[in-house]
């Protein structure tokens, strides 16, 4: 953010409900002044079917960017002129570009997580990977090993019609599969509210939403020469991360999908490479992560 708003300073933000508690702005801000840009990141809560007013306010407005979260993930990509080949398959955007005076809907989900991946040194070609979860989330990360040359994408969900869905999203190399086959995955990740503090919303009519220690697998199952990624950043250490250390796999935390996903959107607004160490410094010092 620069040091004052000015008429100059070029405006992004964030639409969702609730949208109070996101990280975004911050992550957007603290880019924003490392890469010396009179821009500003603010956080505008859009109750749900309120997408198509919030997106006319976006253009009269010249707002030249917006993250997209819960619950408009699937309705702004209709509000939308255009939709990268990406986010028209998954049929959700998490990202608002303005190019040419038109709205570009993309969805950098799926890149946020395999950059992140990557600055741990691991790289999917050939991989067994085990996805827990078939949300948004889920089917962007399915994409996007599939896309990245992963042997297997096998899909593990509460509810087996959306595995079959989300499986199918990687073609030849995606199946449903069970938690039982963990065991077996040099990948395993984690792409469901379980083990997430504060937010555990029941999801379906009739039903106790998840608990902050709620397990989504047996962690007897895993092991050295694995890697767990938990998507779940609040707590940053997850029942599943510690149970999985303690194992000997190898772990990572969602705040990496988390930066990783802003930078892309950051670079689609600015056309400049985002400042991915000043992203991830500004987390770790986020009061909210840090208990
Ligand atoms: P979503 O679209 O609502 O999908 C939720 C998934 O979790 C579905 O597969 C759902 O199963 C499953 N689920 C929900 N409650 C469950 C329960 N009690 N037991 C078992 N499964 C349950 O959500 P999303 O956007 O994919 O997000 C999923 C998680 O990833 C959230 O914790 C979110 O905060 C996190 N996330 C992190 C990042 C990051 O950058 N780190 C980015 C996006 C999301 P059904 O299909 O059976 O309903």
């Amino acid at each position: 953010m620069p040091a004052s708003l000015t008429a100059s300073t070029r405006v992004v933000g964030v639409i969702g409900d609730p949208v109070r508690h996101s990280l975004s702005p911050l992550l957007h801000n603290a880019a924003f002044a490392a890469m010396r840009l009179d821009w500003a990141s603010v956080a505008f809560p859009v109750p749900a079917g309120e997408v198509g007013p919030a997106l006319a306010g976006m253009r009269a407005l010249g707002v030249e960017g917006l993250s997209v979260t819960m619950p408009h993930k699937q309705a702004a990509l209709a509000g939308v002129d255009h939709t990268s080949e990406t986010a028209t398959r998954l049929g959700a955007i998490n990202t608002i570009v303005r190019r040419n005076g038109q709205l570009v809907g993309e969805n950098t989900d799926g890149a946020g997580f395999l950059d992140a991946v990557h600055t741990a040194g691991c790289d999917p070609v050939g991989w067994r990977c085990l996805i827990l979860g078939a949300g948004g989330a889920a089917r962007a990360i399915v994409v996007a090993l599939a896309g990245a040359g992963a042997a297997e994408v096998v899909v593990v969900n509460r509810t087996p019609t959306r595995a079959e869905q989300a499986a199918a999203l990687a073609g030849a190399v995606g199946r449903v599969g069970s938690a039982d086959e963990v065991d077996r995955a040099d990948l395993v990740v984690h792409a469901t509210p379980l083990g997430m503090l504060g937010v555990s919303p029941a999801s379906r009519a009739g039903e106790q939403g998840p608990t902050s220690d709620q397990l989504p697998l047996d962690p007897a199952r895993l092991g050295p020469g694995q890697l767990v990624v938990d998507l779940v950043y609040h707590p940053r250490d997850t029942p599943l991360l510690k149970a999985a250390r303690d194992r000997g796999a190898m772990v990572q935390d969602g705040v990496g999908m988390l930066v990783h996903q802003a930078a892309h959107a950051l670079a689609f607004w600015t056309g400049e490479k985002p400042p991915v160490a000043a992203m991830m410094a500004a987390v770790d010092s986020a009061p909210r992560l840090r208990a």
